[in-house]
C-alpha cells in the first residue's frame, strides 16, 4: 500500500538575521488513504512549516536542509516546476491558516471556482465548469444563488466552507487543511468538521488536519502525530490518546491541560515552561526543561524512538522498557 504522503527524515530550517531557525527536524510521517492523521503541537512547533513544505510553497528564506516528501509516490522536490504546477492542487491540496482571507474579495465565488478548474483543465468550458462549480456548492451545503455574491457577502463560516469547496475541487488525495476552524464559532466549527468528515467518506482523500485543539484532533482523527520543538514527538492512536495510557509526557502534559471534570470542579493543569528558542535548541532531548521526568540523560542525549502497543514515542523513559522494565515510573495524578 503506498501512502498517500509520507515525510521521511524531513527538516526545515528558516535562514534569518540571528543565524538558522530549526523550524522541523528529523520528521518521518505517512497518511493513507481515506485516513486522517491529526497534526497538533503549540504555536511555534512547526506545523504550518512542515505543512507548506509538503506543499512546496515554503517561504523565501526556508530551505528544506534534509529527507524526502512524497505524494502518491512522487518526490515533490524532484518536480520540475511545471510537474509541480500540475501536480498541486490536483493531487495535493492545502486550506490555509489564513484561510478566510484566502478568497479574492473583487472577485465572486463562481469566477473563483470556475478559475481553478480552467486553469488545470485549460479544456474544460466554462459552461462545464460552472455546473461543476454549483456541485461542489451542493456538497459544502451552499445554495448555488451564493455563486453571484462577493466574500464579503458571505459569514465566517460560508467562506470557510468555499475555501474546502476550491481545494477538493480538482479531486486531490491528500488535503492539508491548517487550523480550518479555528477563528469560527464552536457550533460552526463543529458543522463544517461533520462535513469535511461526511466529504472525505464520500471521496476517500487523506486529510492532514493541523489544529492546536486537543480534544477536537482526538474526536476527529484516526491518528495523531505531535510535535514539539519541530520534532514529531509522539505518533498515535487517536482512540488512546487519554490518561492512562502510555504517551510522551508532553502528550500527557497536553491531555492534562485539556479542562476536565474531577470533583465537581473544572481542574486545568497547564504545562509549566514554554517552548524552547529554536535558534538555540537545548542538547539531548528538547523537552527537558520542562519535563518532571527528566534525567541525566535526557539533558545530554537525544532520545530514540519506541515502539509502545499504540503509539511510537520519542523518550527515555521507555529505554527501560526496552530493558523488560514494563513499569511506568510512578506519577502523581
Ligand atoms: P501556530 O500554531 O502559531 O500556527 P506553527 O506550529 O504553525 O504555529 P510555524 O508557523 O511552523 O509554527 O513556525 C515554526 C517556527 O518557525 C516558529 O518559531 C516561527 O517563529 C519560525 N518561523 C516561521 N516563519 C519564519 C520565517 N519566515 N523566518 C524565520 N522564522 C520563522
Ligand atoms: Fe522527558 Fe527525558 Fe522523555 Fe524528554 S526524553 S520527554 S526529558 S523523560
Ligand atoms: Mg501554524
Amino acid at each position: 500500500r503506498v501512502p498517500v504522503l509520507e515525510l521521511d527524515d524531513v527538516s526545515v530550517v528558516y535562514d534569518s538575521v540571528s543565524g538558522p531557525v530549526q523550524a522541523v527536524s528529523d520528521v518521518n510521517l505517512k497518511v493513507y488513504q481515506n485516513e486522517v492523521v491529526g497534526l497538533i503541537g503549540e504555536s511555534g512547533s512547526g506545523k504550518s512549516t512542515m505543512a507548506n513544505a509538503i506543499m512546496r510553497l515554503m517561504k523565501n528564506n526556508a530551505r528544506l536542509t534534509k529527507g524526502t516528501i512524497r505524494v502518491n509516490g512522487r518526490d515533490v522536490y524532484s518536480m520540475s516546476k511545471k510537474e509541480l504546477r500540475t501536480f498541486r492542487w490536483s493531487e495535493m491540496a492545502m486550506v490555509f491558516q489564513s484561510a478566510m482571507t484566502a478568497l479574492n474579495p473583487v472577485m465572486t465565488i463562481e469566477k473563483q471556482i470556475v478559475d481553478t478548474f480552467r486553469s488545470h483543465r485549460p479544456s474544460m468550458s466554462y459552461k462545464e465548469a460552472r455546473e461543476r462549480a454549483v456541485d461542489l456548492l451542493r456538497l459544502v451545503r451552499i445554495d448555488q444563488k451564493y455563486l453571484s455574491s462577493y466574500p464579503h457577502e458571505l459569514s465566517g463560516g460560508m467562506r470557510q466552507r468555499i475555501v474546502i469547496a476550491i481545494a477538493i475541487a480538482l479531486e486531490p488525495s491528500l488535503v492539508i487543511m491548517d487550523e480550518p476552524t479555528t477563528a469560527l464559532d464552536v457550533v460552526v466549527q463543529r458543522s463544517i468538521l461533520n462535513q469535511i468528515q461526511e466529504l472525505q467518506k464520500q471521496r476517500g482523500f487523506a486529510i492532514l488536519f493541523i489544529s492546536h485543539d486537543f480534544s477536537l484532533v482526538a474526536e476527529f482523527a484516526q491518528r495523531v502525530a505531535i510535535m514539539y520543538a519541530g520534532r514529531v514527538v509522539e505518533n498515535t492512536d487517536a482512540k488512546t490518546l487519554q490518561l492512562g495510557q502510555e504517551h510522551h509526557p508532553y502528550t500527557e502534559g497536553l491531555l492534562r491541560a485539556i479542562p476536565r471534570l474531577t470533583h465537581e470542579e473544572v481542574e486545568i493543569q497547564g504545562i509549566p515552561g514554554h517552548p524552547p528558542d529554536l535558534l538555540h535548541l537545548p542538547k539531548g532531548c528538547a523537552y527537558h526543561p520542562r519535563c518532571p521526568f527528566a534525567s541525566e540523560a535526557c539533558k545530554q542525549v537525544r532520545p530514540a524512538l519506541h515502539q509502545l502497543a499504540h503509539a511510537l514515542v520519542e523518550c527515555h523513559l521507555y529505554d527501560e522498557v526496552k530493558g523488560g522494565n514494563m513499569a511506568w515510573p510512578s506519577r502523581q495524578t
